[in-house]
């Protein structure tokens, strides 16, 4: 479980956020919502921990992680511009994280110790481990390719992969979709959604487009100005909107 308790984040004069709480049971997507400036990225890269809250705290999988440096915090994120490594191939930016965890202890070794049998080992395994991820992501014949060679939703679906492979628990997306054109947005959302929940990874996906929280999310986390407005299920954000800016934002009935 995720929980997010008194939350603020003040740059100099400026409060983005203002005693933020949310509470994520494990398993689910959730939908951060709201518009330009109120402050989803600012959460979303304090969860990750590429930004230190100035008040409050946070803690995953039962364990306050708020002092922690991002990569002890067993999280992965996708950006907006993917952020591949054009140098590599779509099998290595795949596999990138699990290679950096499970080699590099081999990497400080006598060279003899980094062809030994266990080292090959390690490697056929994460080679099966990347085929496995990209054959769910069906980009499984896409392996050889560079990041220039695809198209902006295979790339899309690269960044996925690179985040899914190491199972983190917690699986954080920064409006992953907005630079993909409308077809392909539709698509890539049920593609999202069906594939977190096969996985079960708990999801934060931000986004500012509501057709796209109301479509994807188990829960719904409506934000403006820096505080969350309101936080249910799509159905119950829709038909009773706590807030009349949350009904005009959603074009809600009442
Ligand atoms: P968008 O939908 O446009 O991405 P957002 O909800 O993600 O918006 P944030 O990026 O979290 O918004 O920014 C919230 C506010 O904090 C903005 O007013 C922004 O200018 C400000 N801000 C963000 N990062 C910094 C920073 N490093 N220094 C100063 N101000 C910042
Ligand atoms: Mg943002």
């Amino acid at each position: 479980r995720v929980r997010i308790q008194g939350i603020s984040k003040r740059f100099g004069d400026l409060e983005v956020l203002r005693r933020i709480d949310l509470d994520i049971e494990p398993g689910k997507l959730v939908c951060l919502l709201g518009p330009s400036g109120c402050g989803k990225s600012t959460l979303l890269r304090i969860l990750a921990g590429f930004e230190p809250p100035t008040e409050g705290t946070v803690s995953i999988g039962g364990r306050d992680v708020t002092t922690f440096p991002s990569k002890k915090r067993d999280i992965a994120m996708v950006f907006q511009n993917f952020a591949l490594y054009p140098h590599m191939s779509v099998e290595s930016n795949i596999a990138a994280p699990l290679v950096m965890s499970r080699l590099s202890f081999l990497r400080r070794q006598p060279l003899f110790r980094f062809f030994s049998p266990s080292a090959q080992k390690i490697r056929r395994e994460i080679r099966e481990r990347v085929v496995e991820t990209a054959s769910l992501l069906q980009i499984d014949k896409l392996l050889k390719r560079k990041p220039a060679q695809l198209s902006g939703g295979q790339k899309q679906r690269v960044a996925i992969g690179r985040a899914i492979i190491r199972e983190p628990l917690l699986f954080l997306m920064d409006e992953p979709l907005s630079s993909l054109d409308a077809g392909l947005r539709t698509q890539m959302r049920g593609e999202i959604a069906a594939l977190q929940k096969r996985l079960g990874i708990t999801t934060i996906f931000v986004t500012h487009d509501q057709t796209e929280a109301m479509t994807m999310a188990d829960q719904v986390v409506v934000m403006s100005g820096g505080v969350i407005l309101q936080s249910g299920s799509p159905r119950e954000i829709f038909e009773d909107p706590a807030h009349l800016s949350v009904a005009k934002f959603l074009g809600s009935p009442s």
